[in-house]
């Protein structure tokens, strides 16, 4: 060490002394003496480091007045930044409305409140009031889902995977599972179908062609090793052109005359006919329930709109071993979860009033017209944030329901569609303006696409404050 060095470092502010600085008073205030404590330490060293490495600019910066200010300022901000919550709201502009990344659903006002009453107290979660004893968690929900579906029984676990899973160890382990080839599915990347199938130990068995699956196949297929026969819901993509695939009710018919269970994946599932919303048309679980399916899985985040849950629905046999395996309580949802769900369940009995009070369906039945004036409103605000850089215009885009439900239909929509002016480096720019809009202080998620970015205005409920934070 220089003797230059070692004498900056000696005249560095000493903790305690930087911790009675009047600068950072309202943090220690906010953030608590430690955490500033625990930041000042931290300055001071990476300093020290610096000073050993002879930054030069470092060595100006230290013979300042303001240095102490400064100083101050950099460790306050490292302390805040440091008590920041991780998880913060953004604006979803993708036009992608069930967005995985983005946290699916958002929840109505009711499930809210209820995930607020539940989580301040003791609650009867696990306890039977009437009877004054040990209760089941899922009767909070059960008949409700019963009563929604047509299901004699159900239980919830914590996505639809696991309800998947949960199944598939319940009844099929060490056994063989059929399943059509068109319907070996990767979902979202993490969800194969094969793979959660050995991971929960039993045996795929493939039926049919990928394009093609009939009756005989399934029929063919059945042995003394058979365990279940299942369908999956082909969520993000659809098998166009000659193609076939077979009615649950005859898979159904088949799987009973041989004493064994018929069990869907819906995936999304949903548990209205959303073509009255001017949607297109998905398939109910209770459809299925009535094709004499044996037990239907689903989301609870999807086109439901509630929170991350996985829903078995069905025959009241094959819930009561499901509830029995051990593993049902390694999967078993918690009390804010069973509060949500139980909220937006109540809001299916009264169907018409759904979209204007479940968020999922407001949006995606959200009138073009009333897009269309967001979009004026808005034009002038995103115009000026991005004056020097881009060119600002509205133009019809599509939005896309996302998370695999009704995969090939999309819904006309409307975006600002903003453009960097220069053509060299476009893409950088693309990048830059992008990042820009990442930044603010609520960040907002567009879309890029062919040179521009997009922002599909289908979910902006906010308008007003958008343009707040472009302005400020
Ligand atoms: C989305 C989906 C899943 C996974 O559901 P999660 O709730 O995300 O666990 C499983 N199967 C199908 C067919 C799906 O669409």
């Amino acid at each position: 060490m220089s003797s230059t060095s070692g004498k900056q470092i000696r005249n560095l502010p000493a903790v305690d002394k930087l911790l009675r600085a009047e600068e950072l008073s309202d943090a220690i205030q906010e953030l608590g003496r430690e955490v500033v404590r625990e930041a000042a330490r931290d300055t001071l060293a990476r300093l020290r480091r610096e000073i050993l490495r002879g930054n030069d600019n470092l060595q100006r910066e230290l013979q300042t007045l303001q240095f102490q200010n400064e100083l101050c300022l950099e460790i306050a901000t490292l302390a805040e930044s440091r008590s920041a919550q991780s998880l913060v709201p953004v604006f979803n502009l993708t036009g992608t409305v069930i967005h995985t990344n983005l946290g699916r659903a958002a929840l109505p006002e009711s499930a809210i409140d209820a995930v607020g009453r539940v989580s301040r107290q003791a609650i009867n979660l696990e306890y039977d009031l009437t009877q004054g004893g040990r209760g089941d968690r899922d009767s909070h929900v059960e008949d409700l889902i019963c009563e929604l579906t047509g299901a004699e029984a159900a239980t919830v676990v914590n996505n639809n995977a696991a309800a998947v899973v949960l199944v598939l160890t319940t009844l099929a382990v060490g056994r063989d599972v059929l399943i059509s080839r068109g319907e070996m599915v990767e979902i979202g990347g993490s969800f194969r179908i094969p793979e959660v199938m050995g991971s929960a130990g039993c045996h795929l068995k493939e039926v049919g062609a990928t394009n093609r699956t009939h009756l005989a196949d399934y029929e063919g297929a059945i042995d003394d090793d058979t365990a279940l026969l299942m369908k999956v819901h082909t969520s993000n993509y659809e098998i166009m052109g000659f193609a076939n695939s077979v009615a649950e009710s005859e898979i159904a018919d088949v799987a009973h005359s041989h004493g064994l269970p018929f069990v869907v994946d819906l995936g999304s599932g949903t548990l209205i006919n959303l073509t009255r919303f001017g949607l297109p048309r998905e398939p109910t679980v209770e459809d299925s329930l009535l094709q004499g399916v044996d037990l239907v899985t689903f989301s609870g985040d999807k086109l439901l709109g509630g929170p991350q849950a996985g829903v078995v629905a069905g025959n009241k046999e094959l819930i009561a071993r499901l509830k029995r395996n051990p593993l049902k309580r390694a999967l078993r949802v918690d009390k804010m979860t069973l509060a949500a769900l139980s909220s937006v369940l109540q809001l299916y009995r009264n169907p018409s009033t759904l979209s204007r009070d479940l968020p999922i369906l407001r949006d995606l039945a959200r009138d073009i017209k009333e897009i269309a004036a967001v979009a004026e409103q808005i034009l002038p605000c995103v115009k000026q944030y991005v004056a020097d850089q881009a060119e600002v215009e509205v133009s019809s885009c599509k939005s896309q329901i996302g998370s695999g439900a009704l995969p090939v239909d999309l819904i006309e929509s409307i975006a600002l569609k903003i453009t960097p002016r220069s053509l060299t480096g476009a893409d950088r720019q693309l990048k830059d303006l992008a990042l820009k809009f990442r930044k603010l202080p609520v960040p907002v998620l567009g879309r890029l696409h062919d040179g521009s970015l997009y922002l599909d205005l289908r979910c902006l409920r906010e308008p007003e404050r958008f343009c707040q934070q472009l302005s400020d």
